[in-house]
Formats: structure tokens, C-alpha cells, sequence
């Protein structure tokens, strides 16, 4: 039995990262950058002005008041997206607006609210200094500046970015395409009928949200009964994905065939057992380059050993740079028990007050019982060389809730 940490490290090890495909830019969000995305040019192009006022020579507006005001005669009007066909001179100033290029010759703005013009002359009622109220080319971005990095999962400002650089398609990483089968003489699907010692198929249905949750296209198998022949061809029907995972049919039953069957196809088994609660059978192999994950039966194992194995890795096949999940300290409200001798994963769910988290556990921690699942947010990491938690303790926990930390503000 090798432990948690030892697993992740074999797995990831033997994870190789996707190919690339070209996307248009509005498809992208979400996706992996494969590609260092280099600036041609400066953003700004030219000086341009950050106000509505007039461009003048910042040495005519010297001692001006509200008293004494310097007069400047208007050489035109500068509209954003023009350019001045005339330098400024002394004594002279344009009319311009925000983002116009600023003219030759003027060096500040001065904000229109500063002025009174009349009939062809301008008043300027404060003195600027040089460089006042001007955006200077290439303050945003330099030409070379590299703008996005290879690596990048893309928000939208990115997006934003690459249309300013004229990038209107990128590379991005493939996203792997995921075989999920279950496996079982038990399962039904959820719209069959009831009939007795049958239970629903739900690990297919968790499964195929955990994959597309972690960015990855699920594609399901369906069920796979107890027969080896069965899971090879349902193993084999996998072969077409870029991973496969099954649950099930790992343990020690008479009828846990998925071990013998992923050999039988040519896997190359890594390791069979993980020193965890829940899940501790897991096969891991490599079949023609492809891995294949033969996770536990229980739904609570399953997603957990998801959460451990299978997402780090998705997450490596598709170019991301960061591979797990934020673990934040927390103080335990309540006791845990636990063996020592293996990594225990606690459902709880993790709470903030007076910028202290703490963690309480969702109830029966059995590896059957989904719903304390499905009211957690986060997994309690009770590590190997302890025998529980005493309330009060700092403990990690690995969040896996997406949104965690936004606050809902249901006045709006
Ligand atoms: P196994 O390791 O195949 O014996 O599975 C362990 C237990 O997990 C079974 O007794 C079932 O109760 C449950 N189980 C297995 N597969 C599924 C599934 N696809 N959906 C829901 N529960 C399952
Ligand atoms: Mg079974």
C-alpha cells in the first residue's frame, strides 16, 4: 500500500500534457493559452490625451489664475480617432477630447473645466505642468512586452488583451477527452425500472460532472456488468478517449475483474492500493499511453479518489499550471476519529467568521453516504501519522467548492 502522496506523485509523473488546436478568441475563454502571446506594437499607439480640454504648451499656461488668466488662441478641435494637422505653437492650443492623439508641439492637457473659451481664444484658469493629463504611448503595453503567458487559463480581461494586440486566434490546449464507465450487476440506469437489489447508476452521473467540472469532455460508457468479457469491451470502447475511468470492480469481490481486464488489454499497472479513507483500492495503468483509472465502487470513494487522482491530472493533460485544489487552515469544531496509518479525507463544511475559518463535518462518514457529500464544500485532510482531531485544532482542508469565498448579497 503506498500513500496518498506517493500515488500522486507516480500518477502525474506518467500524465503527459494535451496537444494544441487554433481558436478564435471568443471560444477561448475558459481554455489553457499554449502559446507566449508577444505585443507587435505599443498600446497606446501615441501620446493621447486622458481628458476633454486643450493641448497646450505647458510653459503658455505659467502664472495663469482664475484672475489672471493665460489666452490662447484655438488652432481647431482634435475628436478622438483624428489627428491634428497643425503643430501647436506658442500662444496656441487645440481643442481636444479624450483618447485624440495630443499634437506636436503641445506638451499637457488642460482640463476643460479649467477653461472658458470665446470666439476662436481659449482661457485657461490654472497652470499645468508638463505631461499633465496625458497618457503616454506604450504605458499599458510595450512593443515585445510578453502579454499573456503560455499557461494562462484565459479570464476575460485576457480576451480583452489579445483583441488589443490583434491576436484574433490563439493556441490553446486540448481538452482531453474522458471514457467513463461503470461497472456492476447492481446498477440501472436513473429512468429503468425498480426492481429488487438494484441500485441507480449514479457514480456515471458524479463522475461525468467532476470530469466536465475539471474541464474535460466526459464521454460516458455506460455500464459494464461483472463478466470479464464485458469490461473488455467496454475497456476497449475506452481506448478512443484520451483517459479512461471506471468505478467499481477493484476490491477483493469475487466478481472485481477490472485489475485481470486492464492487464488483459495491455495496461501497464502502476499500483493497485492507497493508504486512505474512504478509497483505498484504486487501480492505475497506462494502456498505449493513455491512463486508465479503476476507482472504488462507493460514491463517496469515488468522487474523493476523483478529487485526488483524477483531477490533478486532468488538469496537467490540459496545460494548467496549477494542479490542485486551495487547502485553507481551518479550526476544527468538533472531534474526528481516525486510524492511524492511512490519510483520511473528512467530509466537512468550512465556514468563516471574524476572518477565521473553521470546518465542521457534514455528518455519517461512511463511504456510502453521498449526501454528506453533497452538503460539503471542502475535504478535512486528517494525515497519516495522527489518530483524529481534537476540537479546537488547526486543521487543512482542500476546498472543493468553485465559488467558495464569494459572499451572496441578496439585496441586489
Ligand atoms: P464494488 O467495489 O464494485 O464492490 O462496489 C462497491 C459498492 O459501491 C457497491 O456495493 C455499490 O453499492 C456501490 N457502487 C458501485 N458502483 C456504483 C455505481 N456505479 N453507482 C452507485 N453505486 C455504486
Ligand atoms: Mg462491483
Amino acid at each position: 500500500m503506498i500513500s496518498v502522496t506517493e500515488a500522486v506523485t507516480t500518477i502525474l509523473r506518467e500524465i503527459k500534457v494535451m496537444g494544441t488546436e487554433r481558436t478564435d478568441i471568443l471560444s477561448a475563454l475558459g481554455r489553457v493559452l499554449a502559446e507566449d502571446i508577444v505585443s507587435p506594437f505599443s498600446i497606446p499607439p501615441l501620446d493621447n490625451s486622458a481628458m476633454d480640454g486643450y493641448a497646450v504648451r505647458h510653459t503658455d499656461s505659467k502664472g495663469a489664475s482664475a484672475q489672471t488668466p493665460a489666452r490662447l488662441k484655438i488652432l481647431g478641435d482634435i475628436p478622438a480617432g483624428y489627428v491634428a494637422t497643425q503643430p501647436v505653437g506658442s500662444g496656441e492650443a487645440f481643442r481636444i477630447m479624450t483618447g485624440a492623439p495630443v499634437p506636436r508641439g503641445a506638451d499637457a492637457v488642460v482640463m476643460q473645466e479649467d477653461t472658458s473659451a470665446h470666439e476662436g481664444t481659449v482661457e485657461i484658469f490654472k497652470a499645468c505642468a508638463a505631461g499633465e493629463n496625458i497618457r503616454r504611448a506604450g504605458e499599458d503595453i510595450r512593443e515585445g512586452d510578453l502579454v499573456v503567458a503560455a499557461g494562462t487559463l484565459l479570464r476575460p480581461a485576457h480576451i480583452g488583451v489579445l483583441s488589443s494586440v490583434r491576436k484574433a486566434f490563439v493556441s490553446v490546449y486540448q481538452k482531453p477527452r474522458i471514457a467513463i464507465l461503470s461497472t456492476g450487476d447492481e446498477l440501472v440506469d436513473v429512468d429503468e425500472g425498480f426492481s429488487e437489489g438494484k441500485i441507480v447508476n449514479s457514480n456515471s452521473y458524479s463522475l461525468y460532472a467532476l470530469v466536465k467540472d475539471s474541464g474535460a469532455v466526459p464521454l460516458s460508457l455506460g455500464i459494464a456488468r461483472d463478466t470479464k468479457e464485458s469490461l473488455r469491451e467496454k475497456f476497449s470502447e475506452g481506448l478512443h478517449a484520451d483517459m479512461i475511468i471506471s468505478s467499481g470492480g477493484v476490491s477483493v469481490g469475487d466478481y472485481d475483474f477490472v485489475k485481470d481486464v486492464l492487464k488483459d488489454i495491455g495496461a501497464e499497472m502502476k499500483f493497485w492500493k492507497v493508504a486512505m479513507r474512504p478509497g483505498n483500492p484504486l487501480a492505475f495503468g497506462i494502456i498505449s499511453g493513455r491512463p486508465a483509472f479503476g476507482l472504488p465502487g462507493n460514491p463517496v470513494s469515488v468522487m474523493v479518489s476523483f478529487e485526488q487522482f483524477v483531477r490533478p491530472s486532468v488538469r496537467k493533460m490540459s496545460g494548467y499550471k496549477r494542479l490542485f485544489r486551495h487547502v485553507v487552515a481551518a479550526t476544527a469544531q468538533e472531534k474526528v476519529i481516525t486510524k492511524k496509518g492511512r490519510t483520511y479525507f473528512i467530509r466537512c463544511m468550512v465556514t468563516c467568521r471574524d476572518g477565521r475559518y473553521g470546518a465542521t463535518t457534514t455528518g455519517e462518514q461512511g463511504s456510502g453516504i453521498l449526501m454528506s457529500m453533497a452538503k460539503a464544500n471542502g475535504l478535512m485532510i486528517v494525515p497519516e501519522d495522527r489518530d483524529g482531531v481534537t476540537p479546537g485544532e488547526t486543521v487543512s482542508v482542500q476546498i472543493l467548492d468553485n465559488e467558495f469565498g464569494s459572499t451572496e448579497d441578496l439585496s441586489y
